[in-house]
């Protein structure tokens, strides 16, 4: 029984039952895309499911991602970044956020699965 919203037909549940469920491109399960929480390195991390299931995300992120030099949070793969080169040449890889890229000593990158794909253009210092 509903005690009635007149000319408004609500679901008791409070959830809407108009998310598409969508395939997931890795293990072809259904789920739901949007926004979820997944966990990546003992963090839980916001991010948007479109064309993965969440454990193929968590599967992916913690294969192919990186984590942030500055903050350490996690650069999932397909991302602008920031690259940094360290004592003795070791190149590391920053979120390209303000927060997170130092001014100057950086050059802009390109993280793709599981490596850095490109860097270029230095930062200028100005
Ligand atoms: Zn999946
Ligand atoms: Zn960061």
């Amino acid at each position: 029984m509903h005690n009635g919203h007149p000319g408004n037909r609500e679901n008791d549940e409070g959830t809407t039952e108009e998310v598409t469920r969508r395939k997931c491109a890795d293990c072809a399960k259904a789920f739901g895309p949007g926004e979820a929480q997944i966990l990546w390195r003992g963090r839980s991390v916001k991010t948007e499911l479109a064309i993965r299931c969440l454990p193929c995300e968590e599967a992916r992120l913690e294969k192919l991602g990186a984590a942030c030099a500055n903050c350490g949070g996690p650069i999932f793969p397909h991302t602008q970044v920031s690259v940094m080169v360290g004592l003795g040449g070791a190149r590391q890889v920053a979120h390209s956020t303000f927060e997170c890229s130092p001014a100057g000593g950086a050059f802009y990158g390109y993280w793709g699965e599981g490596k850095l794909e490109s860097s270029y253009e230095r930062i200028e210092q100005c």
